[in-house]
């Protein structure tokens, strides 16, 4: 990878915007650290657990732990502090599939433990602790593109179609918003004010072919609506996925910055950049990593 021609958002959106990757990191953050247990509980492949267990702590958010097993040695895998810092990105992500996203079996609720109740999440700029969306930010872009398209190169092949049976990990309509790079890209370019198809091709280097396909799926879930002008516009449920993409802008900026990226894109906050903080809806206190508690399932 060029890493030095990628900003630290290009970079996290190549790192994080992947199903596989945010299901595996989900599990971790539930107390998964054994290859067998993320195996039977997401129903993935060998070949792409493996690959994805690779990635991860090669990036620095998974380290190895070995422990053993029937008199063997095995390698188990812990979340390391900037992995565990995904929590926000992964709770947003399942706040906006839990309201936003129709299903039979409804999604089991967060539990605040703070409070003791099911909770709902209020994006809030922990800089000024304003509640924010996207008509209260400005997204600052670096010209000439975030050379997103390097990332290419990194885990082609999409996932959609594959998913788990375990319902803690069925996330089928966030997926389709930030589990893939251009499709992130695409929907954070939305929420950042762009709205005609030849805008979005121009600024965000990204084939026709591409970028056709992503905005018709964005159509298709409501997260977009087509407008007279042959622009897009988005709706309340694209709206309302601001939060994650606002979550992973924050943790690319304070876990990638440094180390020589570029700086790529920011969002700002009257005038300062937009760190993020999550609070309750039900107690209006901020959740901690330690204060979340899923629904187990059985
Ligand atoms: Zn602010
Ligand atoms: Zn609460």
């Amino acid at each position: 990878m060029q890493g030095q021609e990628l900003g630290a958002v290009g970079r996290g959106l190549g790192l994080l915007a992947d199903t596989w990757t945010l299901l595996i990191l989900q599990r971790a953050l539930l107390g998964v650290t054994r290859y067998a247990e993320w195996r039977e509980t997401l129903n993935i492949s060998d070949a792409t657990l493996s690959a994805r267990l690779r990635s991860l702590v090669e990036a620095g958010l998974l380290e190895t732990r070995p422990y053993r097993e029937g008199g063997r040695e095995r390698r188990g895998y812990a979340l390391t502090e900037q992995g565990a810092d995904t929590w926000k990105l992964l709770l947003s992500t399942w706040h906006w599939e839990k309201t936003w996203v129709p299903r039979e079996v409804p999604l089991p609720d967060i539990v605040h433990r703070a409070c003791d109740l099911p909770a709902g999440v209020v994006l809030r700029c922990d800089e000024c602790g304003a509640q924010v969306g996207p008509s209260d930010t400005t997204v600052w872009r670096a010209p000439g593109g975030s050379g997103v398209d390097v990332l290419t190169r990194l885990h082609p092949r999409r996932t959609r179609g594959r998913l788990p049976a375990d319902p803690l990990s069925i996330l089928p309509g966030a997926m389709e918003i930030v589990g893939d790079r251009w499709g992130a890209t695409v929907l954070g370019a939305a929420l950042a004010g762009m709205r005609s198809f030849s805008t979005f091709a121009d600024e965000l280097a990204i084939s026709p072919e591409v970028l056709s396909d992503r905005l018709r799926r964005f159509v298709e879930l409501g997260v977009l609506v087509r407008t007279g002008d042959a622009g897009y516009r988005l709706t309340d449920r694209g709206r309302a996925s601001f939060p994650i993409h606002a979550c992973l802008v924050d943790w690319s900026h304070r876990w990638l910055g440094g180390d020589g990226a570029s700086a790529d894109l920011e969002i700002l906050h009257a005038g300062h950049r937009l760190r993020v903080r999550l609070d309750c809806d039900r107690c209006e206190r901020s959740f901690t990593r330690a204060s979340v508690s899923p629904v187990q399932p059985r």
